[in-house]
């Protein structure tokens, strides 16, 4: 079959002939239909992260995903052919007490391994194999959808993490004495955005900033959700002396983290999803304000990363909620859907301005 291959830690990405899997008795056989390309994949292609299966050189990557089962091995009782699924992306250790209870997001020995990511093949190929717990069955009204999922299950996972940080004052859920609480979504991307449609559907008031020069690509999502957008192009001084319960940062810079943490509210929390570069370039921060308002104010950062099974299935139920709400506006994130073999122009960000990009497989 037909797979995108990369050799990490050289940097590139082309389409090759890989043997085809075949499924054990406990497993299923997918064929892919779409995978979504985020920043993880470009620093892959760009030799910068990843790491290929044991004993290999070469890793099939692509996490972001949608497909079809086409083959059901002989024990498998919760999947049939025909059914449309996504696939979770880590595997976990296999040791440490969060692994062996299916919360490999919290693997404390680090040997967790990650589809298209990390020694395990990903998914931009035409087809894989996977084990029916790791796959999350997708109802045919989310098909539009599906491919959002993994990045939405995120969001899904750092949201509920703020909100047990800024659940310590215990004032009635979802509200600070009678106010709601405020939110600063930082990266206007996918997940980003999916972050954004979370916390608006909590009952957050949430103002979304990005530095894009030009017009914004999920500004009119971001009017349809009645989401506040302010251009920082020019610095987050644009935000004027406003302050945030919650700030969710989704860009990936780390000096950019150190400023927002000025913009949080007393009791406030900042989270952070964006992976920043591995430059080793250091920066000055001024530790000790820093350190001062954190604990004069009871604040808090918290990095947050993956998601479980159960964020896939929270994502899918936001899912229903964001298109009862807000009618089509997920499927609006979707920029692009193009044929796999254009794969070069995306992965190299030679397309137009935009926010998700969808590679599709066929079927
Ligand atoms: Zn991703
Ligand atoms: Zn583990």
């Amino acid at each position: 079959m037909r797979a995108l291959v990369v050799n990490p830690p050289t940097s590139g990405l082309r389409m090759e002939q890989v043997p085809d899997p075949t499924p054990g008795p406990d497993e299923v056989k997918v064929r892919v239909l779409e995978g979504g390309i985020c920043g993880t994949d470009r620093e892959i292609v760009a030799g910068r992260y990843g790491s290929p299966p044991p004993g290999r050189k070469d890793l099939v990557l692509g996490h972001e995903n949608f497909g079809k089962v086409v083959e059901v091995g002989r024990s498998v009782q919760d999947l049939r052919v025909g059914d449309e699924v996504v696939a979770t992306v880590r595997r976990g250790c296999g040791v440490c007490r969060f692994c062996r209870t299916q919360r490999s997001d919290f693997c404390e020995t680090g040997m967790f391994t990650e589809r298209g990511i990390k020694g395990r093949d990903g998914y931009f190929a035409e087809f894989y194999v996977d084990r029916p717990e790791y796959l999350v069955r997708i109802p045919r009204v989310h098909r539009l959808t599906a491919v959002l999922l993994e990045p939405l299950s995120v969001a899904e996972k750092a949201v509920q993490q703020a909100r047990r940080v800024l659940d310590r004052t215990e004032g009635p859920p979802g509200t600070i004495a009678g106010r709601p609480r405020t939110a600063l979504v930082v990266g206007t991307g996918a997940l980003g955005m999916l972050s954004v449609f979370v916390l608006a559907d909590e009952g957050f008031e949430v103002t979304a900033v990005d530095t894009y020069v030009g017009k914004c690509p999920a500004s009119s999502v971001l009017s349809t959700v009645g989401v506040r957008y302010r251009d920082a192009s020019a610095g987050l001084s644009v935000l004027g002396t406003e302050r945030f319960d919650l700030i969710l940062e989704a860009t990936g810079s780390a000096a950019l983290d150190f400023e927002l943490a000025t913009l949080l509210a007393p009791n406030g929390c900042l989270l952070l999803l964006g992976l920043p570069a591995d430059d080793h370039r250091p920066f000055p921060v001024p530790g000790a304000d820093l350190v001062r308002r954190l604990v004069l104010q009871n604040q808090a950062i918290v990095g947050s990363v993956n998601a479980s099974r159960r964020y896939f299935a929270q994502g899918l139920r936001h899912l229903t909620l964001f298109r009862r709400r807000w009618g089509t506006v997920a499927e609006q994130l979707v920029t692009e859907r193009l044929p796999w073999t254009d794969f070069a122009s995306v992965v190299n960000g030679r397309r137009p301005a935009g926010i998700k990009w969808v590679l599709t497989m066929g079927g």
